[in-house]
């Protein structure tokens, strides 16, 4: 899933590619994932694109005909990108195809989805705080305001683990799961802390575990083609996605804990005093 340094190396990459092109094709092929129908989307077909920008892990292409493509990649969604759009044809429910978008130098990209369940989500919208998603989103961590007294107030009162407060988009815009796990590992913390209990220490060392995180990750993503950035993001992931592999830091096994449909992964000797937590399916079950 892509999340703040990936859309922001998809927007930087898209950036420089489509700003001051005409839009000529905007095609939705997935029909479920188009959420708004006023403006409709073809509204952007003539219009020159004026910029491209993220809000959280929004995607937001604006445009001089007062409409702005957004949208939202969710779990397993992807752009590809092509400097010469295929001119085939997308027949509606038997492609990952989702979106296609086309510019009057022959280029133009791909959404893409996979699997079966579906959560990609565009909207056509004349402002981008029409999208109830973007609406609700908390500051950006990385945005100039954003400072140590920010955080510590975020934090502040919440009785509620830490690792869900760092993925609540409507507390910190961008990070999800797999950003959340590595700022957590960096931090040297328990996923299971909880926020309002944190000390001044801990919130002074977790501040800049996520800001260093999610800078590197950014300096990795810059620059990257679409298709490289996936790679990249793995690449530098130290315990999210890597269970049973040896913790760079101090060697120990990384471990996972299972949820529903994800799960987090830690270092116990760095995060816990040595102390596994405890598998979540399981002890539902022993409930
Ligand atoms: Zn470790």
């Amino acid at each position: 899933m892509p999340e703040m340094p990936e859309v922001e190396g998809l927007v930087e990459f898209l950036r420089g590619r489509v700003t001051g092109l005409r839009v000529d094709k905007a095609t939705v092929s997935a029909i479920n994932a188009l959420k708004t129908y006023d403006p409709p989307l073809t509204a952007l077909v003539g219009a020159h694109v004026t910029g491209v920008d993220r809000h959280g892990k929004f995607l937001d292409i604006a445009t001089d005909g007062a409409v702005h493509l957004v949208f939202h990649l969710a779990k397993a969604g992807w752009l590809r990108w092509y400097d010469a759009l295929p001119t085939t044809i997308i027949k509606p429910g038997k492609t990952p195809i989702a979106l296609r978008v086309g510019f009057d130098d022959g280029s133009g990209f791909d959404l893409t989805e996979a699997g079966t369940k579906k959560s990609l989500a565009v909207y056509a919208v004349h402002s981008p705080a029409e999208v109830p998603g973007i609406a609700r989103l908390g500051p950006d961590p990385l945005s100039a305001g954003f400072d140590r007294a920010t955080f510590g107030s975020l934090l502040a009162g919440r009785r509620t683990q830490i690792k869900g407060v760092l993925r609540d988009q409507s507390i910190i815009a961008g990070v999800g799961n797999a950003y959340s796990d590595e700022i957590l590992h960096a931090a040297k913390m328990s996923p299971y802390a909880l926020a309002a209990t944190l000390s001044d220490d801990e919130v002074d060392r977790l501040f800049t575990a996520m800001t260093t995180t999610l800078a590197e990750a950014i300096h990795e993503a810059r620059g990257k083609p679409p298709a490289e950035l996936k790679d990249a993001k793995r690449r530098g992931m130290r315990v999210h996605g890597r269970r049973g592999e040896a913790c760079p830091v101090c060697g120990d096994e990384v471990r996972s804990v299972f949820f529903a449909d994800n799960s987090l992964e830690y270092c116990p000797t760095c995060q816990t005093g040595g102390k596994l937590l405890a598998d979540r399916r399981l002890s539902r079950l022993l409930k």
